[in-house]
């Protein structure tokens, strides 16, 4: 089998197609070398060589793959005319991850490997350029000694030991910035750097270029299986076996004077999807100089720069001379990259992000990929790129993220409440919507607050966990393309970067912006849309639906031929759902109905209460209300199905535990403390998950199930009166035996009986039940004789498939997770080989007795997008969701049919 693919002088070993084992990165530079595009010769170690290099170790791996990389390596010499570890002609390479999907930022990178105290004299004189060559130099030792050697800062509170060194040096030479280094500096930079490697690890920087090479692509394997790359894969899911692949490729300089340079662009804007090709550049810089955001950079096209100037409140005149755009200041190659970037897109028909270098006067295109994009952007480049004509609809539906819908269901800040608030300062835009919150400056007190806003000069990959935690994250330095641009745009989350304003002391954890203190705990507000710094709290309200949005949507409803309900237990969250397309109510947990203050007493009194008589008086109370709620969610829903779930958890969740309101009670109830001690005591549970609750309290205490009948059927009644037509689904919870149901089943057609004589009408019901109990999925050929639909609670049956308490599990499975015995939280995404099989079991054995059996899911999982393509492959009728994952679930589903 091929390890090692090579690419480069538009032909390449591997293609497009071939992701998986060359990795997103790999699969593109060999599809672009193929198309014409001219990117810097190399070759791709392929990601199964990670799964080889994790079984079997470095020396078989090194056996396995040596002659094939210097192959490879003399390849690469020959299109580029130079020699790997020459002294005279040197070539140098850079060495990156690629996994199968982009994780930026996640895994490590090395450039200019191939530099030793030899190299760089002859790197020097063949540049003409001894300051670069030396610049480059200290740029390897740093880069390789952090991501090989593992020369990283030993604590939060401590700068990275290389910028250390730099530091004491610029405060010795009372110099301010990197580029003011003499040559003399950079050259005890190195031997400095190269003491700081030696004290700390033991052992000398390698010199040999063959060495070094071995030691960047074993840190790449490593980089797999280290912490950020394996929270990252946890967040989102993606196993562990996939690996990555290496790319080493020959360096191509942008810092090599005022005719290179460097940039990152996008074929359309990533923020709100506009149709505008731009980016930002740094003449004489390397690539990670513009993402590590320490200079401002430049945009590529001149309307954007005009666009940027004008936020960042700089005139014309300055801006035309400090700032310029790549378009004014090197027009030709503008225009060469402006051809690319059109090229690329068409080909790959969707948003690209490209990073580009300019060596002496010469375009190299390092890479392209698909660009992350808000979910805004996301939606309205589906639509754009259809009515292009360059994508089908199915293409469209099928490019939109699911989970990605989220930022565009969430608030935004009320137009109102803003126009009251007091704006500090300014950053730029680069990640959209609302956060408020208090704020923190470390990424792993993220979650002191409830709510948090993280404040850092920049961040890093080390910072990943605190930004997902953070409701918003601000930074004094970087642009549109910094790592916390980057990561917050893919996490949807609200981002305001390269505010220049702000004074950040972590030690003393303040926030000055001019002249006023901000402390830790104290609240601000971003708008990522606007780059809006503000102080305070600031009101949002819900987002706008319309437009794009609701095109994509009914596209998607065009396709997908399972129903979409949501889970809702009050008219406002029905309304709410409805807005966002639910064909009906799933499930509405009536227990969740007594939560309220007025609501909970007569609940405790019926628990509390010792005889039936005494149960049926505080049932009495609790039917109108009951009722009211049933009114207003059949009347939200205009005749669309609503399934009305019995009292389900364990009772003892509703009484009072604190002293003061089991006094309150006592008196209330005239019964003594002392007996509502008892009784609180009497309902106490070792197991309550598995206790007394479901179907077991209608069936110990039929006046309940009595009550929430005549509720339903009587709300169901007042509605009919009103010309609404609702036909109630009455859903018996949690049962494992045919006998369960037909006992409640009784009860229910006892209790509709005496409704319908009573008021001398009818309305029709149904009757069916949750299946969510393994027994119950295992029986339901049985079942579904008598039940009239089944709903699966894919929430307890995962807790009893699995033997994972619901309540326990967030104990042990971040555990499971990192050590990777679980790939993914069994109670978010629905378990296809066990909990699945279930599903799928109980769906044939139910249909095999009752044909045209309706069947739904209503567990968390029916709106994550891979579970509601499973439940689509099982032929349910519908899922159903919570309101806001209503659109999510919508998509996945016409995605599943698709
Ligand atoms: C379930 O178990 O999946 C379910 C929907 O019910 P609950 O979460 O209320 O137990
Ligand atoms: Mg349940």
């Amino acid at each position: 089998k091929t390890r090692v693919y090579k690419f480069g002088n538009k032909v390449a070993d591997g293609d497009s197609t071939m992701r998986n084992l060359l990795g997103g990165k790999g699969a593109n530079l060999a599809e672009m070398s193929k198309i014409g595009i001219p990117v810097p010769p190399g070759f791709t170690i392929t990601t199964e060589v990670c799964t080889e290099y994790n079984e079997l170790g470095r020396e078989a791996v090194v056996q396995m793959i040596k002659g094939d990389v210097e192959a490879a390596i003399e390849n690469i010499e020959q299109i580029m005319n130079a020699k790997f570890g020459d002294k005279d002609n040197p070539l140098l390479i850079s060495v990156r991850s690629g996994a199968r999907v982009s994780m930026p930022g996640m895994m490590d990178t090395v450039l200019n490997l191939g530099l030793n105290d030899d190299v760089v004299l002859g790197l020097a004189e063949k540049t003409k350029n001894e300051r670069f060559a030396w610049d480059s130099y200290r740029r390897f030792i740093q880069m390789y000694g952090g991501v090989v050697l593992g020369m990283k800062p030993e604590s939060k509170e401590d700068i990275d030991p290389f910028e250390e060194i730099m530091e004491h040096l610029k405060e010795k030479r009372d110099i301010e910035l990197d580029t003011e280094f003499s040559i003399q500096d950079l050259k005890d930079l190195v031997y400095d750097f190269k003491d700081a490697v030696k004290k700390r690890t033991g052992h000398d920087f390698p010199t040999d270029p063959w060495d070094q090479l071995w030691g960047a692509v074993m840190a790449v394997f490593n980089s797999w299986n280290g912490d950020r790359a394996v929270y990252y894969r946890n967040m989102n899911g993606y196993p562990a076996d996939w690996g990555t692949a290496v790319n080493v490729q020959a360096m191509v300089y942008g810092n090599m004077g005022d005719n290179s340079g460097t940039g990152v662009c996008f074929t359309r804007d990533a923020g709100t999807g506009e149709n505008m090709f731009n980016g930002e550049y740094l003449i004489n810089a390397q690539g990670e100089d513009v993402v590590a955001g320490v200079r401002t950079p430049q945009q590529i096209t001149k309307i954007g720069s005009k666009r940027w100037a004008e936020l960042a409140k700089i005139e014309e005149d300055e801006r035309a001379e400090k700032y310029p755009s790549l378009e004014e200041l090197m027009p030709a190659i503008f225009n060469e990259l402006n051809e690319y970037q059109d090229k690329l897109e068409k080909h790959y028909r969707d948003m690209q992000d490209m990073e580009f270098t300019i060596q002496e006067g010469k375009l190299w295109i390092l890479q392209t990929r698909n660009g992350k994009r808000t979910g805004a952007a996301m939606v309205k480049i589906a639509k754009d790129l259809l009515d292009e004509g360059l994508i089908s609809e199915e293409e469209a539906v099928m490019s939109i993220e699911p989970n990605k819908l989220d930022e565009l269901l969430h608030p935004v800040f009320d137009p109102k409440a803003l126009k009251s608030s007091n704006v500090i300062a300014q950053g730029l835009p680069a990640s959209p919507g609302a956060a408020t919150g208090k704020i923190v400056f470390f990424a792993d007190e993220a979650d002191k607050y409830k709510s948090s806003i993280l404040v850092r000069i920049e961040t890093s990959p080390e910072d990943l966990e605190g930004m997902n935690i953070a409701k918003g994250i601000l930074t004094a330095r970087g642009g549109m393309t910094s790592h916390a641009a980057v990561v917050a745009r893919g996490m949807g989350k609200c981002c305001v970067s390269g505010a220049g304003a702000l004074k950040i002391d972590y030690k003393k954890r303040t926030l000055v912006v001019d002249g006023k203190e901000f402390h830790e705990g104290d609240w601000l507000s971003l708008n990522g849309s606007t780059g809006n710094i503000i102080e305070g709290k600031v009101a949002t309200v819900e987002p706008d639906l319309s437009g794009e949005f609701a095109e994509i949507m009914k596209l998607a409803d065009k396709f997908s031929s399972m129903q979409v309900r949501t889970n809702a237990d009050s008219p406002k969250d029905a309304k709410v759902a409805r807005s966002f397309g639910a064909q009906g109510i799933g499930l509405t947990r009536t227990e969740h109905m007594f939560f309220e203050v007025d609501r909970i007493k007569a609940m405790r009194e019926m628990i509390l209460a010792d005889t039936v008589k005494g149960r049926k008086e505080a049932l009495k109370e609790l039917l109108p209300m009951q009722r009211e709620d049933f009114e207003g969610i059949f009347e939200a829903m205009q005749g669309l199905p609503v399934t009305v779930r019995l009292l389900d958890p364990p009772l003892h969740e509703f009484v009072p535990h604190q002293l003061a309101t089991q006094k309150d009670l006592a008196e209330e109830m005239h019964i003594t403390l002392e007996a509502v001690k008892s009784k609180v005591s009497e309902l106490e549970e070792f197991n309550p998950m598995l206790g007394h609750r479901g179907c077991r309290l209608g069936i110990t205490y039929p006046e309940i199930t009595e009550m929430q009948t005549r509720a339903i059927l009587e709300a169901a009644l007042n509605l009919k009166e009103r010309g609404i037509e609702t036909i109630p689904e009455i859903m018996i919870p949690l049962i494992g035996t045919v006998a369960e149901f037909e006992n409640q089943e009784a009860v229910i057609r006892a209790t509709a009986n005496e409704v319908f004589e009573e008021r001398g009408a009818t309305v029709k019901y149904l009757v069916g039940t949750m299946i969510e109990i393994p027994r119950a999925a295992l029986l339901a050929d049985k079942i579904a004789e008598k039940a009239d639909f089944f709903s699966f609670g894919t929430n307890d049956l995962t807790q009893m498939t699995f033997g994972y308490s619901r309540d326990d599990a967030g104990k042990f499975l971040p555990i499971y997770l990192k050590r990777g015995i679980l790939k993914v939280d069994p109670f978010e995404v629905l378990d296809r080989d066990g909990v699945g099989q279930l599903v799928q079991l109980g769906t044939q054995r139910g249909r095999s007795t009752k044909e045209n059996l309706k069947v739904g899911i209503c567990g968390e999982h029916g709106g994550e997008p891979s579970s509601v393509e499973f439940c689509y492959e099982t032929g349910m009728n519908y899922v159903s969701c919570s309101p806001y994952r209503v659109p999510i679930a919508r998509l996945a589903a016409a995605q599943a049919a698709i």
